[in-house]
């Protein structure tokens, strides 16, 4: 009888626990040795032993519960957990391809190429071969920057906030520097260009209002603490109606009468003409240069589809004094950057196959036809795995390029719209459930909800056979009716 069954499995008791070398001597446990190693296993049974025991000794358990194989079998799953790699692949199906919170540009199989030999091999990081002395680490990629820019002189660090804090600091220190109240921009993660600005030692002079900013602002406040004008390319944001801001031809022209130096901080800034891609126009750092900026900085890892960097162009005095900087130290790349870094830019050498080989270039400027194909061709599955409550859509819709680049800018992109279709009070839980359900597959799905539906956008879907792969494991649970 069930109840003498129950009665009897409750007799269970603490004798009943296997122990420790039981389970380790058991087959079930020998993948884990070979896997994880005799210390963490033995931590693992440890632990869920400790765990059992007070409820085992109070005859909680049943036998059932305490079978060698299905104590191993959690303690499979405790140690699968726990050795799970932090740094997780994802689907970036969001829409917004550089996206900062999934990692920004895919690098170029020639970059990640070059990032393993840099791991693995020692090389020429800070050693001349030609002479065998001691070498910049700077000097790896200067060649390559200054032929694609136009640039006399070159330095590279961190990341483009660590590129705009050390030329700020390097060349304005204790004097004042002059930006249009238009321009001073928060990107987000804290960067704010006053913060900067303090942090850097530079006292901050803003000018003009916040729509329209003209020469005449810039000359008013120029004087003899004056250290240097900041041109800022607005990023996350557009100012539109009625606006005016002062070009960088004309603000060098300005900078210039004074014997001041112009730093222009490009963001994103691109090294071609994006609308060759059917891309929105973004400048240049050759244009900006060509106008009379004497430093810009921009990054590696947006527009550029290279590695995180902060790269620092312009006159080779300026750039002196900026790499004899203490702080050029503490923000230095370091080798496997350096080398995706000059394996991207060898790229640009060749514009026409650039569309190709860049990879963030390549999905940025993935025709539509494509994803929608893509989405038709999904849409079905889709469908198939939500089952009854879902209606499956392959739609039009608009991406971003992301990392502050062109903010109002849309790219035309196609996606899988998946719409509950349940009573409205219903809407939200069920989008909350198919969003972490796709969130916790193996290879997280990441897209977006909005307008009563979840949004796929395929633009970036490269490995259809590994999202496939996944949606044939996706089960969303019950939806309320
Ligand atoms: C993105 C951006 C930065 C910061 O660049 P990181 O490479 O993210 O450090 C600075 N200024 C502007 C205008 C930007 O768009």
């Amino acid at each position: 009888m069930p109840s003498d069954h129950a009665a009897e499995s409750r007799r269970m008791t603490a004798a009943h626990l296997p122990s420790i070398d039981h389970l380790l001597r058991h087959a079930a446990c020998e993948p884990f040795l070979q896997r994880y190693g005799r210390v963490a296993t033995l931590e693992t049974l440890r632990g869920l032993l400790d765990e059992l025991r007070g409820p085992a000794q109070q005859g909680e358990l049943t036998h059932a519960e305490l079978a060698e194989p299905v104590l191993l079998g959690r303690a499979g799953e405790r140690l699968a957990a726990q050795h799970r790699s932090r740094v997780r692949r994802v689907f970036n199906l969001t829409g917004t391809v550089l996206h900062t919170n999934l990692g920004r540009a895919l690098l170029a199989e020639e970059a990640i190429g070059a990032m393993t030999l840099a791991a693995r091999h020692p090389l020429n990081l800070e050693f001349d071969l030609a002479t065998g002395k001691r070498g910049d680490r700077d000097d790896l990629i200067t060649g390559l920057i200054r032929e694609l820019t136009g640039a006399e002189a070159v330095t590279v660090v961190n990341n483009n906030a660590a590129a705009v804090l050390l030329a700020l600091n390097s060349l304005g220190a204790r004097k004042e520097g002059i930006i249009s109240r238009g321009e001073l921009i928060e990107i987000g993660g804290a960067f704010r260009i006053p913060d900067i600005m303090a942090r850097a030692g530079v006292k901050l002079v803003e000018v003009g209002t916040t729509n329209r900013t003209h020469a005449k602002d810039y000359e008013a406040v120029i004087g003899p603490r004056s250290g240097l004008l900041m041109r800022v390319h607005t990023s996350n944001y557009s100012v539109q109606g009625f606006t005016a801001s002062v070009p960088t031809a004309e603000l060098a022209r300005i900078a210039d009468a004074h014997a001041l130096p112009l730093l222009e901080d490009l963001g994103s800034g691109s090294l071609v003409d994006l609308t060759r891609w059917g891309l929105p126009k973004e400048p240049t750092v050759q244009d900006a240069l060509r106008d009379g900026a004497d430093i810009v900085t921009f990054s590696g890892d947006k527009l550029l589809g290279g590695p995180q960097a902060g790269i620092i162009v312009g006159h080779k005095d300026l750039i002196a004094r900026i790499k004899k900087n203490p702080l050029k130290r503490a923000l230095r790349v370091d080798k496997v950057t350096l080398a995706a870094l000059e394996a991207t830019l060898s790229l640009y050498r060749d514009p026409d196959r650039l569309g190709e080989r860049l990879t963030s270039l390549r999905l940025l400027s993935r025709p539509q036809v494509d994803i929608l194909a893509q989405a038709q061709r999904i849409a079905p599955l889709m469908a198939e795995q939500l089952g009854e409550h879902w209606r499956v859509d392959a739609l039009p819709a608009l991406g971003m390029i992301g990392s502050g680049t062109q903010p109002v800018a849309r790219l035309p992109s196609a996606a899988l719209c998946m719409r509950p279709e349940v009573s409205r009070r219903w809407r939200g839980r069920a989008l909350r459930q198919l969003e972490e359900a796709l969130r916790c597959l193996d290879t997280p799905v990441i897209g977006r909800i909005d307008d009563d539906a979840l949004w796929l956008d395929l633009r970036q879907l490269d490995d259809e056979p590994a999202f496939l792969a996944g949606l044939a494991t996706l089960s969303v649970g019950a939806l309320a009716p």
